[in-house]
C-alpha cells in the first residue's frame, strides 16, 4: 500500500528544480491576436515591414517653413495654407512662405522645419517668427522610431503593454507566441469539503484548490478547476488521466506523504509507466514533492503537499517555474533580492532550507524583512500577512541587521516605510 512506500531521496531545492525542468517540453507556439498576447512570450521574431513614422511630420503645432527663409529672427513669411493631422498640404511651400501645421501632420513638400506657434505672431496673411529656425527643427522623420526591417519584438520577449503598442504601431495585429498553459488543479483527500455547508466531523474546507487556481492564474496560465477526489486510487487515477487529456499540465495537492491514505505515488507510478519522480526536497515547508509526465502528450502532473502553506510554497518554488518554462519564459522565478533582517530569524539546524514568511518593506533606501507570526505549514493566515519568503539557510538562524535573500511574492506591492520623493 502507498503508505508503506519509502520516502523519496532528499534533494536540495536546486536539484529538484533541475530534475523537474529537464522533464518538460515547451508548448507548441501559435499565432494569437495581439490583444490576447499580454504576458505571453514571443516565439518568432517580429520584423517591421514599414517605417514608423511612415512620413516626415510635425512634432509641434506651429508653422512649416523653409529654414533658409528663417535663419534670423524676427522674420515675416506669408501664410499660404494650413495642414492638419490626417491630411496633406495642397501645394508645396515656396520661398518666403509658411504653412500653419498641427502636430502629426505631414511636412508640406518644400518645408524642412517647424516654428512653434508659441514663437509666432499673426499679422494679417503673414506670420512673424520671433525665433530663428534651423533645418529639421521639430520635424519627425520617416523611420525615426522603427525602420522597415527592424526587429520590433525578438523571440523570448515577454509581451508587456509597450510591446503590444510597438507591434500595433507597425500594423502587426497577430503574433506568434507560446500559448498560455491550460492547467488543471485537483484537490485530493477524504476530508476535503468543496461546498460551503457546515463541516462534518473531521472535514476541512478546500483551500488548496482555490489558492492554487489563483496561483496558476498569476503564473500567466489558464486555470481549470478539477474539483476534489477522495483518497481512493481509482478515483484519483481517473481524475488525473482525464485532466491530462484536456490540460497542458495538472497540479494536485495532498496524498504525497507517508500516510496510509497517500495514494498519489501509486497512482502516478502506474499512469507514468513507472517513471514518476518522488523526492523529499530539503526545504521547509514543502518537503514532499513528486512529478511525472503521462499520456500521449507527456502531460506533466505536479504533486504539491496537502498542507496549505506547503502547497503554496511548493508552487512558488517548483510549479511556477515549470509552467513558465512550458510557456517559453527564460526568467522562471519570482524576483529574489537581498533584504536586511529587522528582527532575528530563529531556527535550528536540520539540513533544510527554511522558507520563512516575512513582510518586506523599503526603508532608508534598502529592503527590510521581518518575520510574521505563525510559521506552521498549516497556518495560511500568516502567509496572507506576508509578501515574501526569506531563504533562511541551514544553521541557527540570523540576527537582526544581517542580510537574507528574499523572494518577493507580490512584487507590485512592496510597501515603502518612508515617504518617497
Ligand atoms: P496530505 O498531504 O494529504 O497528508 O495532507 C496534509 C494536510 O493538509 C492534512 O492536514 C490535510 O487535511 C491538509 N490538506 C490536504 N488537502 C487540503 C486542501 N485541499 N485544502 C486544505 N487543506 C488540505
Ligand atoms: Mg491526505
Amino acid at each position: 500500500m502507498a503508505g508503506h512506500d519509502r520516502p523519496g531521496p532528499t534533494v536540495p531545492l536546486e536539484e529538484a528544480r533541475r530534475q523537474l525542468l529537464s522533464s518538460l517540453n515547451r508548448l507548441a507556439p501559435r499565432s494569437v491576436p495581439l490583444d490576447q498576447a499580454l504576458g505571453a512570450v514571443v516565439a518568432a521574431p517580429v520584423i517591421a515591414a514599414e517605417d514608423v513614422p511612415a512620413f516626415a511630420n510635425a512634432a509641434m503645432d506651429g508653422y512649416a517653413v523653409r529654414a533658409e527663409d528663417a535663419r534670423e529672427a524676427p522674420c515675416r513669411l506669408r501664410i499660404v495654407g494650413e495642414v492638419t493631422a490626417g491630411h496633406s498640404a495642397d501645394a508645396p511651400l515656396g520661398p518666403g512662405q509658411a504653412m500653419a501645421i498641427t502636430t502629426g501632420a505631414p511636412m508640406p513638400p518644400g518645408s524642412d522645419a517647424i516654428c512653434m506657434i508659441e514663437y509666432t505672431t499673426l499679422e494679417g496673411d503673414n506670420v512673424v517668427l520671433e525665433a530663428a529656425v534651423r533645418t529639421g527643427q521639430h520635424v519627425r522623420y520617416a523611420g525615426e522610431d522603427v525602420s522597415n526591417g527592424n526587429v520590433v519584438c525578438d523571440s523570448g520577449i515577454e509581451i508587456r503593454p509597450v510591446h503590444i503598442g510597438v507591434l500595433a504601431s507597425v500594423g502587426v495585429l497577430e503574433v506568434i507566441v507560446y500559448p498560455r498553459a491550460r492547467v488543471g488543479v485537483l484537490s485530493t483527500g477524504d476530508e476535503i469539503r468543496m461546498d460551503p455547508g457546515p463541516l462534518g466531523r473531521g472535514q476541512i474546507r478546500d483551500s488548496n484548490r482555490h489558492a492554487l487556481l489563483a496561483l496558476v492564474r498569476t503564473a500567466g496560465c489558464d486555470p481549470v478547476d478539477l474539483g476534489v477526489v477522495g483518497d481512493d486510487e481509482s478515483g484519483i487515477a481517473a481524475a488525473i488521466e482525464g485532466a491530462a487529456r484536456d490540460c497542458d499540465a495538472v497540479i494536485t495537492s495532498g496524498g504525497v506523504s507517508m500516510g496510509v491514505a497517500d495514494h498519489m505515488k501509486t497512482v502516478l507510478g502506474r499512469l507514468s509507466g513507472g517513471s514518476a519522480h518522488w523526492m523529499e526536497v530539503a526545504i521547509k515547508p514543502g518537503k514532499p514533492f513528486g512529478f511525472a509526465t503521462i499520456g500521449p502528450g507527456d502531460t506533466p502532473v505536479l504533486c504539491m503537499p496537502g498542507n496549505p502553506v506547503s502547497a503554496m510554497v511548493s508552487f512558488e518554488l517548483l510549479a511556477r517555474s515549470a509552467l513558465r518554462f512550458m510557456m517559453g519564459h527564460t526568467v522562471l522565478e519570482r524576483p529574489r533580492l537581498i533584504a536586511t533582517v529587522e528582527k532575528p530569524l530563529v531556527r535550528q539546524p536540520d539540513g533544510k532550507l527554511h522558507l520563512v514568511r516575512v513582510v518586506v518593506s523599503v526603508g532608508e533606501g534598502r529592503l527590510l524583512a521581518r518575520p510574521v507570526g505563525g510559521q506552521g505549514s498549516h497556518q495560511l493566515r500568516s502567509m496572507a500577512l506576508a509578501n515574501a519568503l526569506a531563504f533562511l539557510p541551514d544553521g541557527k538562524g540570523i540576527d537582526a541587521g544581517e542580510t537574507v535573500p528574499v523572494m518577493l511574492l507580490e512584487p507590485d506591492a512592496v510597501p515603502a516605510t518612508e515617504s518617497g520623493p
